[in-house]
């Protein structure tokens, strides 16, 4: 035990480099010894195999034993969630976001890049929607919903638990997704002046990938004239951009019927009875089969096809598959956006697979824009496993 009766966690010797590097992750490989009881998602403190104090962190039995909250000694009570979420809030805010000029949804938890491993909280308008990816996050629940409702101006009148799909399946937690505030479950809400029907109960993720915004946004200003394909749409996020930056005609494509009938509701709702827009519920890749030319902006923002390292070459072979069928189509001039959203995948890999996939259609490309998450998705330094989505702008000649 420490002097402070927690569970103390002590490292193989070497294995303390990580974390003075400060990456926010103990493997259990790297435990020597647990001196006393160490309770799934408990906090528990980490020490060097010569007893110097490293890190203090939520413990979880599995391959990542402690996630990092701190590399100071610290107690997880109401001021500390109130301070860490508190400066979250606190970045969002001078990123602009919270005064809803024309945006009212971002992401005010980020995981690791917000120093809170375990936890995502997406911000609707009022709405906190909150995803845990662990126990010792799961443990804090109530006190993470008191300090969120006590940023006053947030105004946050519900809360929404969305954890049932996300949090690893362990005795003794809840993991029903569940209202811990209000129970509105749909709303209205804006990006960049665009308005989207959001529901976070039903929909992925915590209802709609926030992640997008600012290439939403260049999208946009590529699409004036062009003729755009939106592939995996999901509720048309980039269609509405495309519209808005003057596009002659945009197709929106995803596999999930209710994915397209929100798109079609979103389209509405920005540009009703615009005729310039038609929605598809098919799976992408048939859909390639045989588009000619017919295009000449092409998004492509797949699912993640690597959930894990050990699929990483399949994954890699799927980016490569799609994006050479947009290669080999798409119309002279073109311009591709293409993205992963895989963490498992690096930039230089996807970056790699769309070369080999442009060199077999035989085109010729140029990168126009390289792009990544936007800021409400800080990433850690010393953490670049939080890095995960990746874009590329291509022009094809
Ligand atoms: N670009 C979207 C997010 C895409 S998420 C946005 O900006 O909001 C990925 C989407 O791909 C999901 O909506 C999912 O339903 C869809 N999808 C998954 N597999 C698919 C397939 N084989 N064909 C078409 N769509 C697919």
């Amino acid at each position: 035990m420490s002097e402070n009766g927690r569970t103390r966690i002590v490292l193989k010797s070497g294995k303390d480099q990580s974390l003075r590097r400060f990456h926010p992750w103990v493997f259990s490989g790297a435990i020597k010894k647990i001196h006393g009881s160490a309770r799934e998602g408990s906090l528990v403190d980490v020490y060097d195999n010569k007893d110097e104090f490293l890190a203090t962190g939520h413990y979880q039995e599995g391959s990542i034993a402690v996630r990092v909250l701190d590399f100071e000694p610290l107690e997880t009570d109401l001021d500390f969630w109130e301070k860490r979420i508190g400066k979250a809030w606190g970045l969002r805010k001078e990123l602009g976001l919270t005064s809803d000029k024309g945006t009212s949804v971002f992401r005010l938890v980020n995981a690791e890049g917000d120093r809170m491993p375990g936890l995502i909280i997406d911000y609707y308008g009022g709405t906190a929607v909150i995803q845990m990816h662990s126990v010792g996050m799961c443990r804090n629940i109530e006190l993470i919903k008191d300090a969120l409702l006590g940023i006053k101006e947030a105004g946050i009148h519900t809360i929404y638990n969305k954890s049932a799909s996300t949090l690893p399946d362990k005795p003794g937690i809840d993991q029903r997704s569940g209202f811990l505030r209000g129970e509105k479950s749909h709303d209205v809400v804006r990006e960049n002046g665009f308005a989207f029907r959001v529901n976070w109960k039903e929909g992925q993720k915590t209802g709609f990938f926030i992640d997008q915004r600012e290439n939403r946004k260049l999208l946009g200003s590529w699409s004036a004239g062009r003729k755009v394909l939106n592939m995996f749409g999901y509720t048309g996020g980039f269609s509405v951009y495309a519209l808005g930056g003057g596009a002659e005609m945009v197709h929106s494509v995803d596999s999930s019927g209710k994915a397209i009938e929100l798109t079609r509701e979103n389209v509405e709702l920005n540009f009703p009875g615009d005729k310039r827009h038609e929605a598809f519920a098919v799976d992408a890749f048939s859909y390639l089969q045989d588009i000619r030319d017919r295009y000449n902006l092409i998004i492509l923002d797949p699912p993640a096809f690597a959930k894990h390292q050990h699929v990483l070459n399949n994954a890699l072979q799927g980016y490569k598959r799609l994006n050479q069928r947009a290669f080999e189509q798409i119309a002279p001039g073109g311009i591709l956006f293409t993205f992963s959203c895989s963490q498992a995948v690096s930039r230089e890999n996807f970056r790699k697979s769309v070369f080999a996939a442009a060199a077999n259609a035989r085109r010729n490309v140029r990168i126009l824009h390289q792009l990544s998450q936007p800021p409400d998705h800080p990433v850690s330094l010393f953490h670049p496993e939080g890095e995960y989505l990746k874009g590329l702008v291509l022009e094809v000649e």
